[in-house]
């Protein structure tokens, strides 16, 4: 540890690893602050993203749907397999293996870019001075030339279901359970409430979504959320839209819900265990000294620029704790830029362009502006779609559900925005942020040669709908 440092970073889930890491690969001196301790107490970088939230949803997602497919998805292909059982406690340790080697992995990246990783709580101080406590209780005032304050989000709690930890939970505690509960509800069905909601589903759980809002995931393309809730209904999954939960009460070992309808009417529910998934909040308790002049809007958001910049110089902050959609690759980015920009470099971010996915089955994603966006924007607009049902490849793996939808400026005929539900939606529209970050108008996605059979042929003939030549399909007659 040094008294003074180029760098320091506060927090290091995607945004502040990333930050650091890019900082010390510019030639900086960077220390990297982390309070987070696994449950046995030893200190671990990665933030929520790798302890408890896209790696370990992933890894359950991953696993449960296997068990899925297993169970439910293999006479179609003349199958047949008896005695399949889950063993929660093993797909637990695999899922915590993920973690640990994924984390382990960052402490040797700041070892090999000289990063001093510090275990123990940060908090910004007058001027740049950095007050760190170690887990074993000694405080150090460090200096820093710039200080990147990266303490991420928490779970929003809501008085009506107060999480006890054992029978109602917060997405923690939801990667955690250590059995399959009979039924299962779920507040919210955001990103979070869907995926937590389909492991469980998977595996065995009779899942119930309550959901405050009237309209299915209102934040997408209002016509691939339609497609969405279709094939989530078509599959079973029990989302209730309009239903805001007014009052949960623990009894024994059950949860007795009651919430309101669209109609005002009151309903009950009665479940074995309760996931709390409100959205998350920016997490700033202890990380600013009253002082430190740092400024948050309404939400506790700390305030940036387009830069990241505080508005006090020479500070900077990234990821959730600031505007912007909460992902993991939006917070890195930022965290790279941040780096490059304090060594000089006039490095920014293409906000218009950050995909989004949810990782159910089938994938939901999309990236640039929906279709709603664009024509309140009064951009003129061509849309074109194709669905997965008309993919040899979807078909021949039997995952024919979805569709892609391609949205271009009927002027230009520059891509605007891709929606996709479908499988591996989350890759597809990866491609087409890549064509989108280059200009590609979908003529340029048309005349891409794309290899047949893959579900990437469902984008390229989405990009040659929009002007009327998808050869797999009827096309829609264009002006
Ligand atoms: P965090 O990852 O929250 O890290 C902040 C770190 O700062 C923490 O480790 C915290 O301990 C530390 N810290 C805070 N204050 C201090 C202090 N004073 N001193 C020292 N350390 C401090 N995003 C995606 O893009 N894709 C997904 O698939 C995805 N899935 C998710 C699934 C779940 C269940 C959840 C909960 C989230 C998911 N997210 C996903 C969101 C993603 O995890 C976050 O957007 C991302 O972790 C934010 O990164 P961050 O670095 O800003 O903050
Ligand atoms: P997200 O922000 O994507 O994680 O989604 C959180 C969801 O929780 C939102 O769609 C909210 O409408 C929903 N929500 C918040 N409070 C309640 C409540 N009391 N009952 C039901 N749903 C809620």
């Amino acid at each position: 540890m040094l008294e003074k440092y180029d760098v320091i970073v506060i927090g290091s889930g995607p945004a502040g690893y990333v930050a650091a890491i890019r900082a010390a690969q510019l030639g900086m001196s960077v220390a990297c602050i982390e309070k987070w301790r696994t449950p046995e107490g030893k200190g671990v970088n990665g933030g929520t993203c790798l302890n408890v939230g896209c790696i370990p949803s992933k890894a359950l997602l991953d696993s449960s749907q296997r068990y899925y497919e297993t169970k439910k998805g293999l006479a179609i292909h003349g199958i047949s397999a008896s005695g399949i059982a889950i063993d929660i406690p093993a797909m637990m340790q695999r899922k915590t293996k993920i973690v640990s080697q994924l984390t382990g992995g960052i402490e040797q990246l700041f070892k090999v870019n000289g990063v001093d990783g510090l275990f123990g709580t940060g908090k910004l101080l007058v001027g740049h001075n950095v007050e760190f406590t170690s887990h074993e209780g000694i405080t150090a005032v460090l200096k820093a030339d710039h200080v990147i304050l990266a303490a991420g989000s928490l779970p929003i709690e809501i008085p009506v279901a107060p999480v006890d930890g054992r029978l109602i939970v917060d997405s923690t505690g939801a990667l955690d359970l250590d059995s399959v509960p009979k039924r299962l509800g779920v507040i919210g069905a955001g990103v979070i409430g869907l995926e937590l909601g389909s492991v469980w589903g998977r595996l065995g759980s009779k899942v119930v979504l309550l959901e405050a809002m009237n309209e299915f995931l209102p934040i997408m393309d209002s016509g691939i959320a339609k497609e969405t809730h279709k094939i989530f209904k078509k599959q079973g999954l029990d989302v209730r839209l309009g239903a805001r939960v007014i009052g949960t009460e623990l009894r024994a070992d059950e949860v007795h819900v009651r919430y309101t309808s669209a109609d005002q009417s009151e309903h009950s529910e009665i479940f074995d265990k309760l996931i709390v998934c409100v959205g998350r909040k920016p997490f700033t308790d202890g990380l600013l000294a009253d002082g430190a002049g740092i400024e948050l809007d309404s939400r506790g958001a700390i305030i940036v620029n387009a830069q990241c910049e505080t508005n006090i110089p020479r500070v900077y902050a990234v990821g959730d704790v600031v505007r912007g959609p909460m992902l993991a690759h939006k917070g890195s980015e930022e965290g790279v830029m941040v780096a490059e920009r304090i060594a000089g470099h006039s490095a920014q971010i293409n906000y218009e362009i950050v995909p989004n996915v949810i990782y159910t089955h089938p994938e939901v994603a999309s990236v640039g502006r929906t279709e709603e966006q664009v024509k309140e924007a009064g951009e003129p607009y061509r849309v074109g779609t194709f669905p997965f049902a008309a993919s040899g490849r979807a078909l021949a793996a039997n995952d024919s559900d979805g569709m892609v939808k391609l949205i271009a400026n009927a002027d230009t005929d520059r891509i605007l925005g891709c929606h996709i539900v479908g499988p591996s939606a989350a890759d597809l529209v990866q491609q087409v942020a890549i064509a989108m970050e280059f200009g590609s108008s979908s003529e340029d996605l048309g005349m891409t040669v794309f290899g047949h059979p893959t579900l990437s042929e469902t984008v390229h003939e989405a990009a040659l709908a929009v002007n009327g030549h998808a050869i797999h399909k009827v096309n829609r007659k264009v002006r």
